[in-house]
């Protein structure tokens, strides 16, 4: 299960709506972060978007990906390859 931030990233390859909640710096580190997290993650596997159904509005399960404790939504996602779910 992943943040709405790593979500965004993994699906569209877009972080511009980083910049809402932080400065533009803090939006740069974000994403260098993320986009780290989800290289390390590609090295399993191709990761996707998963079933929405299986969402949670709200988790304080640290996000799969980045690994951010920050309390909120989680979205499901999948690693093609190994069929690994996270
Ligand atoms: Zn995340």
């Amino acid at each position: 299960m992943v943040c709405t931030d790593c979500l965004m990233i993994i699906a569209n390859d877009n972080a511009s709506g980083l910049d809402d909640s932080l400065s533009e710096k803090e939006a740069v580190e974000r994403e260098q972060q993320i986009r780290e997290a989800i290289a390390e993650i590609q090295r399993e596997g191709q990761i996707a978007v998963g079933d929405s159904n299986r969402d949670y509005e709200f988790s304080v399960s640290p996000c799969a990906c980045c690994g951010t404790r920050l309390a909120g939504q989680r979205n499901h996602c999948v690693i093609l390859s190994s069929g690994r779910e996270s």
